[in-house]
């Protein structure tokens, strides 16, 4: 039973492989104190996106335990575990709907008023503002007027809405230009504040507002730091 999480992170011995395939992750040992902003770097196949999905508990270690708070993930309720681990995937992606719907899985039944403090609290509510038909325009619109830029912010502001203790976020390879990434930079600070935080890290500007940086290869960490260490 978890009232309010505060985010603590532990592996305990964790080895996966995936179904009887090789094993990925060997065995990790991993503290990750509550508030932390956590970057996570390493070649292509390395086990980041792994690592980052045993946290959101898309799947269970094959042997050892992933600790919310010094509890196994195993024992909390699929509601405790959605609401205090959210995870932002790689492409942003949105679903078919209005943005402020997009906005709104965050917190099932939150208000207009609560979807724009969102919006707003990234940095969102400017472009949306300036969209065809503002909050109710139809994200998957043909003509795509949503920008890959755009898109990470909506679904900052659904992570926001959400407000997980825990934070997993894939960030997303594809660049941006200059003004959408110091926007998208800005949202992400913001969307940070004090939660713990595991960010899969393609920018080095993101590595750089990073308490610590992990390095991955192989699924072990091969390096754990300050960005400046590093
Ligand atoms: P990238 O930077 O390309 O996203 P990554 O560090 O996120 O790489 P993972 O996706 O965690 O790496 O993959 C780690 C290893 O696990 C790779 O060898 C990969 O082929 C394998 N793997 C990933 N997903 C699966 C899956 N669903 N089934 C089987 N093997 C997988
Ligand atoms: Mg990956």
């Amino acid at each position: 039973e978890l009232k309010e999480a505060k985010g603590e992170i532990q592996f305990d011995g964790v080895e996966f492989r995936y179904g009887d395939g090789p094993v990925i992750l060997p065995r990790m040992d991993l503290h990750i104190p509550a508030g932390q902003t956590v970057a996570l770097v390493g070649q292509t196949g390395a086990g980041k996106s792994t690592l980052a999905k045993l946290i959101a508990r898309f799947y269970d270690p094959s042997a050892g335990a992933v600790l919310l708070d010094g509890v196994d993930l195993r024992d909390l309720t699929q509601r405790d575990l959605r609401r205090a681990v959210v995870m932002v995937t790689q492409e942003a992606f949105l679903f078919s709907g209005s943005v402020a719907e997009n906005i709104a899985l965050g917190k099932p039944g939150a208000s207009p008023a609560e979807i724009e403090a969102a919006a707003r609290a990234v940095g969102a509510h400017e472009f949306i503002e300036s969209l065809p038909e503002g909050y109710e325009t139809d994200v998957n619109k043909r003509g795509g007027r949503v920008s890959a830029g755009q898109r990470q912010l909506i679904s900052f502001a659904r992570a926001f809405l959400a407000d997980p203790a825990v934070l997993i976020l894939d960030e997303a390879t594809s660049s941006l230009d200059i003004p959408s990434e110091r926007l998208v930079q800005q949202g992400l600070k913001t969307l940070l504040g004090s939660r713990t935080a595991l960010i899969i890290a393609h920018r080095l500007s993101t590595v750089e507002i990073a308490d610590r940086v992990l390095v991955m290869a192989d699924g072990q960490v091969v390096e754990d730091g300050t960005p400046k260490e590093l």
